[in-house]
């Protein structure tokens, strides 16, 4: 039987700018029937009620969204999340690269994307652009229980040639080898997207990051995933590792690295000629507030990026981050905005991770909209939770007030059902506490 959702329905029909209360892009459709196509698709959003041939579900006073877009997040490092003391550099060595190097045991690997998968679905994010590790086996497990849950993600086996520890470095030509299996094995089959995954320029050589290039070349439509310009001593280095290049961002542009299809992770640290080079190449930015102060990277200058034409998106960079749900990344945006003097709106914020992420992932048709046609991945909300959000929630004068409270005071114990593809994955297992 097809089914017919009756919640507050919420998403954009275009992009809300960052500081507009009143955008015309919010579609705000209170009391409002979604309808699930047999195909999974969003059928319809209508005021009345569906026939009886609809089995209908009432959570009326829920807020429905599109479900979360993570555009940077690291399976592994579920084992490393909240780990002390460490800026990045040190960070990868003491905590990071061991655990990623137990996911060369294929049995850890499937335990590992069997939690994240599910973790994701319980922190309200439905698509994600993933790193799993240098391990084929860990892209195969990932890319199994996103097809299990039927999720859209994107991932590829991370490369990492060099400056790291044995067993987690690869060859140029087993590599190639690797990620040419891969994509045949995974791109396109189902929701699966394959990203080409260079770590990062210092833990490639020129040589293999000239072959990512030739892998993107070869497969258009692929997608590139990498870190830029997060940490000082890491800027520092790459300049040492790479003399010829005008800045880090550069080294990826020299190897054929930037297109619409790029994810670039950070970017705190870039000047203008890097930003138009994003713009030009259609290249996004994954900011990772959260991870960004979490580790003491920085302050991403968000403002200078929009105002560059720069695609921003939200991202949780977990283990650097420290929590999967996107409200918590949001309010972290917002407040590494603030220190910058700009107060980015509650739409602004909602935007970034739901349809702004999936324009930028050229996936604008398919998640991050309620629009008919597009994939029913979506996620009901409470509004508040617990007596302080449920006092401030009462005093809200009008929606922007509500919501913005909602993101701030919000957590994944607010997300009541997380629906993939028009089937329920994810269901609060007890009420939360007055
Ligand atoms: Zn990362």
């Amino acid at each position: 039987m097809k089914t017919a959702i009756l919640a507050d329905l919420l998403d954009f029909t275009g992009d809300p700018g960052l500081d507009d209360l009143d955008s015309p892009a919010v579609r705000w459709r209170p009391d409002h029937w979604l309808l699930i196509g047999d195909d999974g698709c969003i059928a319809a959003v209508q005021p009345e009620a569906p026939g009886d041939a609809w089995h209908q579900i009432d959570h009326s006073g829920r807020l429905l969204l599109p479900g979360f877009i993570d555009t940077h997040v690291h399976c592994p490092q579920v084992d490393v999340i909240a780990s002390w003391g460490t800026e990045l550099l040190d960070w990868l060595n003491t905590y990071t690269f061991p655990a990623e190097a137990r996911h060369a045991d294929p049995a850890v690997a499937r335990a590992a994307a069997d939690l994240f998968a599910d973790a994701l679905l319980a922190h309200g994010s439905t698509t994600a652009v993933v790193f799993p590790t240098v391990h084929v086996a860990s892209v195969d497990a990932l890319f199994e229980a996103a097809s299990a849950r039927g999720m859209q993600v994107i991932a590829g086996k991370v490369l990492m040639d060099r400056h790291a520890p044995d067993n987690l470095r690869d060859d140029v030509a087993g590599a190639e080898a690797d990620c040419r299996a891969l994509i045949d094995r995974w791109h396109g089959r189902g929701r699966n997207l394959y990203a080409v995954t260079p770590r990062f320029a210092a833990t490639s050589t020129p040589e293999q990051l000239a072959m990512a290039g030739r892998l993107l070349a070869d497969h258009p439509g692929v997608y590139m995933q990498t870190h830029v310009a997060e940490n000082r001593a890491e800027v520092a280095w790459i300049a040492e590792l790479f003399p010829d290049a005008r800045s880090y961002l550069d080294v990826y542009a020299r190897h054929g690295l930037l297109n619409e299809r790029a994810v670039l992770a950070h970017g705190i640290w870039l000047d203008d000629t890097d930003r138009a080079l994003l713009h030009g190449t259609g290249a996004q930015i994954a900011f990772c507030p959260s991870s960004n102060l979490f580790l003491g990277s920085g302050l991403f200058g968000g403002q200078q990026a929009v105002a560059a034409g720069v695609h921003v998106s939200m991202a949780s960079d977990v283990g650097g981050g420290t929590s999967l749900s996107m409200l918590r990344t949001l309010l972290d945006g917002y407040k590494v905005q603030a220190m910058a003097g700009n107060r980015l709106t509650a739409w602004a914020l909602l935007h970034a991770a739901t349809r702004g992420a999936a324009q930028a992932l050229r996936l604008g048709d398919a998640v991050g909209t309620l629009e008919p046609g597009a994939m029913a991945d979506m996620c009901l909300w409470d509004v508040a939770v617990g007596p302080v959000a449920r006092r401030r929630d009462a005093l809200a004068r009008e929606l922007h007030e509500r919501l913005f409270a909602w993101v701030t005071l919000g957590d994944e114990r607010n997300l009541a059902e997380t629906w993939v593809g028009g089937v329920r994955r994810y269901q609060r297992p007890t009420s939360p506490s007055a």
